[in-house]
């Protein structure tokens, strides 16, 4: 035994002290992320989502004429989910779900994705997402009105230091674009019908066009536009942080038109799948980049409410959330486990990064942890 222990014990603790910092560094080493992504598709439901088209909605929304004749009946449907779902989206789950990521969110499968605020509409989910921040019942309505709280997007920008073209919002519709910052300006963004300057002309030209090929609604303009300046601004100032906000799909449901809710959607595929291919051809993104994609909210589960959600329409709490990163080993789709809350999204896109969001906010949802079990 020796007469004095505190040499050897110091000596042991720099042993460890050493080890842990050599674990940290080769965890930081491991990790491949150097560019986030954040995609929402507003009001998608996850019946589409993990199974195609609904046939008792679109029975019902049909004003004349056999179901079979319908556009959609011919496009999207087949006997099973599992083929109507890819029909719906074929490079989702092909490409994305085979090859490169996960979902979560199929009550089938035992998978939960739910809201943690009560509205159920589209500012306070957002600002769920966007925050990590659920019940503080400081949103309440869809007014344009900027974040009462700092959101994960200016939180990013801070910590990686980067300049505001860097961490860029796109989107269709106009609130987003003060749902993402707490301080003006701290976000580069283009939200709703905006002109988005840019020297391509056919950008130049795209720009002056969404002007004249209005939406049914003035507050929302068409997805395309927005993944057309969305790409633009991608190819030119090479964000490291990046969202994009698509709108239709949501505003096609409250006017009850099924079938453009299905276009939508499989149209969003089409933007995931050209997304994809440029990102991987590229030296900057590719298999360096997370991508998560969810939808702000539900909507109801049964042909009556099914376009409309709100506080009283129990199923609107239910979502989905897709996970396509070099950093997670999971594959296809979620089976059982802990319910997701949407609370942790913010924490989630920080952690792929090595950033602790709730320095932040310290009421945010944690990172989920079954992204990064090996
Ligand atoms: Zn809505």
């Amino acid at each position: 035994m020796t007469k004095n222990p505190l040499p050897h014990l110091a000596k042991r603790l720099a042993i460890l002290t050493t080890a842990m910092l050599l674990l940290n560094c080769g965890l930081a080493a491991e990790r491949k992320t150097e560019n986030l992504i954040l995609i929402t598709l507003d009001g998608v439901r996850y019946q589409e989502l993990f199974g195609g088209l609904d046939l008792e909605i679109l029975k019902a929304t049909i004003k004349d004429g056999k179901l079979e004749d319908t556009k959609a009946y011919k496009r999207f449907w087949a006997d099973t989910p599992k083929e109507r779902r890819e029909k719906l989206m074929p490079f989702f789950w092909g490409e994305w779900m085979q090859r490169h990521g996960s979902v979560a969110g199929n009550p089938q499968k035992g998978s939960s994705v739910r809201l943690a605020n009560r509205l159920l509409f589209s500012y306070p989910s957002y600002s769920e997402i966007l925050t990590g921040q659920a019940r503080d019942d400081l949103i309440t309505s869809n007014d344009k009105v900027l974040n009462p709280n700092p959101t994960v997007l200016e939180f990013l920008r801070r910590k990686l230091g980067l300049p505001q073209k860097q961490v860029a919002a796109f989107a269709s519709w106009d609130v987003i674009g003060v749902a993402v910052q707490h301080e003006a300006g701290a976000v580069f963004t283009n939200a709703g019908y905006e002109a988005y300057a840019h020297p391509d002309p056919a950008i130049q030209s795209m720009s002056r066009l969404q002007f004249e090929t209005l939406t049914p609604w003035d507050t929302v303009r068409h997805d395309e536009y927005t993944f057309r300046f969305a790409m633009a601004h991608l190819k030119t100032h090479r964000p490291r942080v990046f969202y994009l906000s698509l709108g239709e799909t949501d505003d096609w449901a409250h006017e009850k038109r099924y079938d453009r809710v299905l276009a939508a959607i499989a149209r969003n595929d089409s933007i995931f799948s050209e997304l994809w291919n440029w990102l991987q051809a590229d030296a900057q993104y590719r298999n360096k980049t997370t991508l998560l994609i969810t939808t702000d909210h539900g909507r109801g589960d049964i042909a009556l409410n099914w376009h409309s959600h709100n506080a009283q329409i129990r199923d609107a709490k239910n979502t989905w959330l897709a996970v396509i990163s070099p950093d997670s080993p999971l594959r296809g789709e979620w089976t059982g486990g802990e319910p997701v809350v949407m609370d942790q999204i913010a924490a989630t896109l920080c952690r792929f990064v090595g950033l602790d969001y709730s320095e932040q906010n310290p009421k945010t949802g944690k990172p989920i942890a079954r992204l990064f079990e090996k």
